[in-house]
């Protein structure tokens, strides 16, 4: 613990008993007990921590890890304040080895730790001094910024206890602001309870409160039971000093049930006499003596001669109120002795005071005399010291507050940068996503990308294969079409052949049968007769077969004369030659104007004679009609031959365009199925198309076309009037 006007050296003994607790004590016996359970746990948790070290020091193999042991060790015996020799033990212990080692962190920490118990646990200002010195001359590169926060702690705990407030409360200042910076709570806590001492010291009693109850606030939120003790403590005593004692026996009386649970004997004797100050003032002398009698017995035994003086003299005061002169002679003199061994002024002159009034009171005016006198003479030494005192007061407050402003503007930069990190760092997130998100963007059209290269490239390939595939298959087509035209212009020429070579003999064969039957009639004979008609009637047959083949043979043979054909004109030609099967049949043609078009006129001629044959060969209507219109459709004519025969079945209307193909018996029908053929081979050669539409009973529509000469021919009407004038007749309607 900490430097007040009572430092008491550690006793043995426990002072208060439960049977003697005042009523105001017993009522908050209850709270109290909730805190000496949680305090008596620390007890227990510090003898656990002490055999966990030593254990674990016992099994160390490396010396460094010996080293923190140690400084562990004598960390846990400052805290607990019951033996300083074991805590000075294991922090020389730790010295020598980091010597030894040259490891100077930890030399500065085991320095430090002595430094603390000599100050804290041994009250060898100069000796604590001299560590501090020791420890402070090592580099700060080898130590962390709290190891110096400690050190300043340290240092100002020895400044206040030589009575150099100003030094003392710089080094609490340094050290307050590492721990703002490190936002150590504890350490803040403890510097807080530091400061409360050092105004206390200066008698500034309001201040010396505010600091204690935020030490203690901060005790509480730390759940630090020790910590709670001291500000505990130091604040009844504040209150007594401000003269509310009822406050200052309450936080007094908490504080002495935690100091019992902890067993700690340092602060037992310093809350009693705090305790016995409140009771005094309270007028209770009965209660103000006992406590007064534990701090004296704690004193004696601690050889604490500070508190012995206090408590002597305040017993001495006691009892001179109660006029027991003996006594209070007794104790008068054990303060006195105890203050002038301590060398205390203060002490000495509040004793002076006490003696000269006990002794002006009882009537002795000499003795009372000679104590004035010792009083003026050490008030003057103490006036001096006590303006100087105040006026360092007086900056140390200015310069504190000063200093919690600093800390105060501190924080709010703090926090301000801290919103600025913050918001710069959402900012950063933000950016990092977006640019992933890009990056993820990029990725993902690049990998799109790829894909569809890597499947053009497929493509392509394909693309590639296949045409070469077509390249190949077209090739082949075009091979075998030339072959196929071959072989037809083989077939073709064999046909033309054989039918001219065939058309010869069998003339000579019609010849013959004409010259038999003509024999024949001479002698008639009705059997032979008619065998004679059915030979000449097959081979007149056979004789247009040939002629029909070698007509459409002949088709692609020849190279054929192209000019523009009026088919107005060709026409009337095709009329003329079926005149015969016209008036047979009392058939009529109709036409509309046709037009010129490039082609072969023998061709055409065919063409159209082919139809119209058909339309009226295959017709039983009373009066065949065969229709022939045309259509200029820009490139090419449509013509449209149109019948009212006995139409086609759909089955039929691709096979009737077959060489041979007949759809009825020559019984029936005339033909030898090579008119269509011709027909369409002829369209064919000349670049149009054939088709027919068509239904049993209901006509048959053939349909060609033709594409139109390069060099536009002549109008419309000076064709006809040509076709007119050539035959005489209308194109227009053609009679029977
Ligand atoms: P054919 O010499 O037998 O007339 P085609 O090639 O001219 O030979 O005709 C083939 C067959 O088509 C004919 O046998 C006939 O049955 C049918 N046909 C052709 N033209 C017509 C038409 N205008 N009306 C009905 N049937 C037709």
């Amino acid at each position: 613990m900490r430097f007040t006007d009572m430092d008491i050296p550690k006793t043995t003994k426990t002072i208060c008993r439960g049977s003697n607790v005042p009523v105001f004590l017993r009522a908050s016996l209850a709270i109290a007990l909730l805190c000496f359970l949680s305090a008596a746990g620390t007890q227990a948790q510090s003898n656990t921590r002490i055999f966990d070290l030593l254990t674990k020091l016992k099994l160390a193999r490396h010396d460094t890890a010996r080293m923190d042991i140690y400084l562990q060790l004598a960390e846990v015996h400052i805290e607990e304040g019951n033996d300083p020799e074991k805590a000075i033990n294991n922090a020389n212990l730790a010295l020598i080895l980091a010597q030894n080692y040259k490891d100077k962190r930890r030399e500065f920490l085991a320095l430090e730790r002595l430094a603390r118990v000599y100050a804290e646990l041994k009250y060898d200002l100069k000796a604590a001094m001299d560590y501090l010195n020791e420890a402070k001359a090592i580099d700060t590169s080898f130590t962390t910024i709290a190891d110096r926060a400690a050190l300043y702690g340290d240092e100002g705990k020895i400044f206040m206890a030589l009575n150099d407030y100003e030094k003392a409360q710089q080094a609490f200042l340094r050290q307050l602001t590492i721990y703002e910076k490190l936002g150590n709570k504890r350490g803040i806590a403890d510097v807080n309870y530091e400061l409360g001492q050092l105004f206390f010291e200066q008698k500034d009693y309001r201040q010396a409160l505010a600091y204690f109850n935020r030490a203690l606030a901060l005790y509480d939120e730390l759940d630090d039971i020790r910590g709670r003790m001291y500000a505990l403590n130091a604040i009844g005593q504040t209150w007594g000093r401000l003269g509310d004692y009822t406050r200052s026996l309450q936080s007094c009386t908490e504080a002495l049930y935690l100091a019992q649970a902890a067993n700690d004997r340092v602060h037992l004797a310093e809350i009693h006499v705090n305790i016995g100050y409140a009771y005094e003032h309270m007028n209770n002398p009965t209660e103000a003596l006992r406590y007064y009698t534990g701090a004296l017995l704690l004193g004696e035994e601690l050889n604490n001669l500070r508190i012995i003086a206090r408590a002597a003299r305040e017993m001495g005061n006691i009892y001179s109120q109660l006029c027991n002169e003996q006594e209070a002679l007794r104790y008068y003199t054990q303060a006195l002795e105890a203050a002038q061994k301590a060398g205390s002024k203060a002490l000495l002159k509040d004793i002076y005071e006490s003696l000269f009034e006990f002794h002006d009171e009882n009537g002795r005016n000499e003795e009372a005399y000679q104590w004035l006198k010792k009083l003026v003479a050490i008030k003057d030494e103490l006036y001096d010291e006590e303006r100087t005192r105040q006026l360092i007061h007086n900056q140390i407050r200015y310069q504190t507050e000063k200093k919690e402003e600093e800390v105060k503007l501190l924080r709010a930069r703090e926090l301000q940068n801290r919103i600025i990190i913050q918001n710069q760092r959402l900012q950063n997130y933000a950016l990092i996503i977006l640019i992933l998100l890009v990056l993820a963007g990029i990725v993902i059209l690049y990998n799109a990308f790829k894909r569809k290269k890597a499947y053009n490239e497929l493509l392509e390939k394909e693309v590639q294969k296949r045409t070469a595939e077509l390249q190949r298959y077209n090739e082949e087509l075009a091979a075998s079409n030339r072959q196929l035209e071959q072989s037809n212009m083989e077939l073709e020429r064999f046909a033309y052949i054989a039918s001219h070579d065939l058309k010869s003999p069998l003339r000579n064969i019609i010849s013959f049968l004409n010259l038999i039957e003509r024999k024949v009639r001479q002698n008639p004979d009705p059997q032979l007769l008619e065998y004679l008609k059915f030979a000449t009637d097959s081979a007149r047959q056979m004789h247009q077969l040939i002629l029909d083949v070698l007509e459409f043979s002949r088709v692609n043979q020849d190279e054929v004369e192209m000019t523009e054909v009026d088919l107005n004109d060709t026409l009337v030609l095709a009329l003329r030659n079926l005149k015969e099967e016209m008036s047979q049949k009392h058939a009529v043609v109709e036409a509309s104007l046709l037009p010129v078009v490039y082609a072969n006129s023998v061709y055409m001629l065919q063409l159209l004679q082919n139809f119209v044959s058909n339309g009226i060969k295959y017709n039983e209507s009373r009066i065949p009609l065969v229709q022939i219109s045309t259509e200029d459709k820009g490139d090419h004519y449509l013509f449209r031959v149109r019948d009212n025969g006995i139409g086609i079945d759909p089955e039929f209307h691709d096979q009737v365009f077959e060489m041979f193909k007949r759809l009825h018996t020559r019984e029936e029908y005339q033909g030898t199925g090579i008119g269509l053929a011709m027909c369409k081979k002829i369209i064919l050669k000349l670049g149009g198309k054939i088709w027919l539409e068509s239904e049993p009973g209901k006509g048959t529509t053939f349909y060609f076309t033709l594409p139109k000469p390069q060099s536009a021919p002549a109008s419309a009407n000076g064709t006809r009037e040509k076709a007119a004038a050539q035959t005489g007749e209308s194109a227009d309607a053609v009679a029977t």
